[in-house]
């Protein structure tokens, strides 16, 4: 029998407002790591997309924070994009209480995020980049936040952020708690573990190749001329899908052309004002639009539920681009539909990708799409019902693995395995509320 979250130490307030979003019983990754960071472990987890990660991190967080003084958070979460880290700051604010849960990131204003910062922020969701220019422009600083989480790790590192995560990480307090999520462990994240963590814990769930092999993987010769005909047959017969572009003027003009031929379509990228994105983002979710037309960078780390299929309109960078693509359906167990629309010339690359992945598809002229293999249309709200969620289950077994001391390296020179965070329970006795501040 898997372990209550009240079993893993999770306070009743939180175990009550989890119940209260539909969330019953702990996803694998969330048994596995919630004990281990209540303690104030420093935790290295890797799982699937859509294994429940966002709490997995945040439970913990949100019981043990400490309470912050202005423009000093006590807790942050690094997020390589502005969409998941509002999908974050939302996620953890439907169950925060009175912890106060704010994000900031680029492409909005800066007004709004000092005056947030000023009236306190207990847990900071950010982009290393905005992140960064409100530090110089002293609006917040990252002395007193010693429990920090990095979220995506390795999408941090593909998108380059990985400097700026060091600058941020040596600006946080010296005795703190280090908890990294990423969904693959390469070298890049092994850096960041070796020198920003003490002696963390490693779990792991699911295979190293997120959950790639649940989705029906299809791959298509279609020439270039007839690519968007292609893809308004298969939106037609999947429901929604996320069609991706290599640039942003090609996911503008995909966009526009899908609409001509009856398919509400939009594009999403960052070309595009942050409250515009939001917006594209919500109508996809809420299902008035059926295809969200997006490059790489903008799709990177969106959570959208039940997401029947994704088009590589154009082809992925890598076999990492693809699997991140396609990591937009089948997530948590469901299926998923993956078409790649392949020119003639494109057909060695397309057979590299497989490769790498251990595919093994034929490449084939387009063929139907039954109603077995494409899930069935779904519009869903933006938030799936209570029934619905408590139902999921990711797959994937969990090995733990307790790193060695002795191969640690340490660069804050402190134990601190005796070290709690402070203020562990304080979500049941803790502060009011300050008006308004933790509801929104
Ligand atoms: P990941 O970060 O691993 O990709 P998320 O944290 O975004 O995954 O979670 C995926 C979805 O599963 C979210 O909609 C979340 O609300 C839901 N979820 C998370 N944990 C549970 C749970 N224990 N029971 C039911 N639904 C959950
Ligand atoms: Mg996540």
């Amino acid at each position: 029998m898997p372990p209550t979250f009240a079993q893993l130490g999770v306070p009743e307030s939180i175990c009550r407002a989890l119940e209260r979003s539909g969330i019953h019983k702990p996803f694998e990754i969330q048994s596995a790591v919630i004990a281990d960071a209540m303690e104030g472990r420093d935790i290295c987890g890797r799982a699937p997309t859509g294994s429940g990660k966002t709490l997995a991190f945040g439970i913990p967080l949100i019981a043990n924070v400490g309470q912050a003084r202005p423009r000093r958070p006590r807790a942050l979460i690094l997020s390589p994009t502005r969409e998941l880290a509002e999908q974050i700051a939302s996620e953890l604010r439907s169950i925060s209480g009175p912890v106060t849960v704010a994000a900031v990131y680029g492409g909005v204003g800066y007004t709004n995020q000092r005056k947030q910062l000023q009236r306190g922020v207990d847990i900071l969701v950010a982009c290393p980049g905005r992140l960064e220019d409100l530090i110089d422009q002293q609006s917040v600083s990252l002395h007193e936040a010693d429990q920090v989480v990095i979220d995506e790790a390795d999408r941090m590192a593909d998108m380059g952020f990985l400097p700026a995560v060091r600058r941020i990480l040596d600006q946080t307090a010296a005795q703190r708690q280090t908890v990294m999520f990423s969904a693959t462990l390469d070298d890049d994240v092994a850096k960041l573990t070796r020198h920003y963590q003490d002696r963390p814990i490693t779990h792991e769930v699911g295979d190293a190749t997120p959950d790639i092999l649940s989705a029906d993987h299809r791959f298509w010769t279609v020439e270039k001329s007839e690519r968007v005909a292609a893809c308004v047959d298969v939106i037609a017969a999947a429901g929604s899908a996320i069609v991706f572009c290599r640039t942003r003027h090609g996911s503008d003009r995909l966009a526009r052309q899908l609409s001509q031929r009856g398919v509400n379509a939009a594009a999403i990228h960052g070309g595009h004002a942050q409250n515009r994105r939001t917006r594209t983002l919500k109508e996809f979710t809420d299902g008035r639009v059926e295809a969200l037309v997006a490059t790489d960078v903008a799709a990177r780390g969106i959570h959208v539920d039940s997401v029947a299929c994704v088009i590589h309109f154009d082809p992925p960078e890598d076999h990492k681009a693809y699997l991140h693509r396609s990591g937009r359906t089948a997530r948590a167990g469901q299926t998923g539909l993956v078409v790649s629309l392949v020119q003639t010339g494109q057909h060695a690359d397309a057979q590299k990708i497989q490769r790498q992945l251990g595919l093994n598809q034929p490449i084939t002229s387009p063929d139907s799409i039954d109603g077995n293999t494409a899930p069935p249309r779904r519009r869903r709200p933006s938030q799936p019902p209570a029934a619905d969620r408590a139902d999921r289950k990711p797959n994937g077994s969990h090995q733990a693995r307790h790193d060695r001391p002795d191969r640690q390296t340490n660069n804050r020179g402190g134990k601190k395995s005796n070290r709690k965070p402070q203020g562990r329970n304080q979500h049941r006795s803790r502060r009011k509320p300050r008006s308004g501040a933790s509801s929104r």
